[in-house]
C-alpha cells in the first residue's frame, strides 16, 4: 500500500513556546503552531500584540491560570484586536476572570491547535488557580509542557494568599507526578532569588549550588532560567520536596519573611 511509511501525524504542525518578559519579572508565554498563537497569562497587551503582528500570527486563545492583574491585565485589549480568541479560565472564577468563552475545571481537557490540553486544579496561591499541561508531541520531538502560573516557580512556589498550606502541598504533589522531562513554564522569573533562599537553609547542598551557578550565568547573560524541568525541580525545589504539609507550611512562612 503506498504511503504506509508516512507518519500519520506528519500533518500535525509542530509548535514552539516563547517568552515575553514584561513588568519586573513576569513572563508571558506564547505558544505557536503554524500561524496560530495562544498566549498564557497576558499581563499586558502591547508587547503581545507587537510580537504577534510582526510575525503574522493569529491569536486563537488566551489561557488564564488565575485572576491576578499581572496575569489577566492584557486580555481585554487583546480581545479588541482578536475578538474571536477563546478565553479559557476557571469556571469557579467567572466573576474575577472576565471574558471567558471556555470555562474549565480540574481534569477537563481542551483541544487547541490539534493538541489536547489537560487542566489541573492547583489551588493554594488563589482558591481557583489552574495549571495547563500539554502532553509530549512525539512526532515533533516536543517534550510535555506545563504552564503553572504562580503555583510552581523554579526552586519556589507561589505565596499562599487564598488557600491553605494543605492546598498548596496537594497542588505541588500533582505537579511533581508529571513526567520528569516536562518543561515548566512559570509566570515569574524568580529562580535566582529562590535558590539564594534555599542555599541560606542548606549551604552545603551541591545540587542547589550547581543550579545557582547555572542560573546566575544565564541571568548575567540576559537569559531566562525558564523553562525549568520537573526533574530539576524534584532535585532543587524545597517546596516540591516537602515531605508533609507541616514542612511545606514552615518553608513558606520562612520564605515569606526572608530577604536576600
Ligand atoms: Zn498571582
Ligand atoms: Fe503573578
Amino acid at each position: 500500500m503506498p504511503g504506509t511509511s508516512d507518519n500519520i501525524f506528519a500533518d500535525r504542525a509542530c509548535s514552539s513556546i516563547n517568552p515575553i518578559p514584561v513588568l519586573k519579572d513576569n513572563i508571558i508565554w506564547i505558544w505557536t503552531s503554524g500561524r496560530e498563537a495562544i498566549v498564557v497569562d497576558p499581563a499586558l497587551s502591547k508587547p503581545v500584540e507587537e510580537l504577534l503582528i510582526e510575525n503574522e500570527f493569529q491569536l486563537i486563545a488566551i489561557l488564564q491560570t488565575h485572576h491576578h492583574s499581572d496575569h489577566i491585565g492584557g486580555t481585554k485589549a487583546l480581545l479588541k484586536r482578536w475578538p474571536e480568541a477563546e478565553v479559557i479560565a476557571s469556571s469557579e472564577d467567572i466573576e474575577r476572570i472576565p471574558f471567558q468563552t471556555i470555562s474549565v475545571n480540574d481534569e477537563d481537557v481542551v483541544s487547541l491547535m490539534g493538541r489536547e490540553v489537560k487542566v489541573i486544579g492547583v489551588k493554594g496561591h488563589t482558591k481557583n488557580h489552574l495549571a495547563f499541561f500539554l502532553p509530549a508531541n512525539e512526532s515533533c520531538g516536543e517534550p510535555p509542557a506545563l504552564f503553572c502560573g504562580d503555583t510552581l516557580f523554579s526552586a519556589g512556589c507561589g505565596r499562599i494568599f487564598e488557600g491553605s498550606p494543605k492546598d498548596m502541598y496537594n497542588s505541588l504533589k500533582k505537579l511533581a507526578s508529571l513526567p520528569e522531562e516536562t518543561r515548566v513554564y512559570c509566570a515569574h522569573e524568580y529562580t535566582k532569588d529562590n535558590l539564594s533562599w534555599a542555599i541560606s537553609l542548606y549551604p552545603n547542598n551541591i545540587e542547589l549550588i550547581e543550579r545557582y551557578k547555572e542560573v546566575s550565568k544565564l541571568r548575567s547573560n540576559g537569559e531566562l532560567s525558564l523553562p525549568s524541568k520537573i526533574s530539576i525541580e524534584k532535585k532543587t525545589n524545597l517546596f516540591l520536596r516537602a515531605q508533609n504539609i507541616q514542612e511545606l507550611k514552615k518553608l513558606r512562612e520562612h520564605k515569606d519573611k526572608w530577604r536576600s
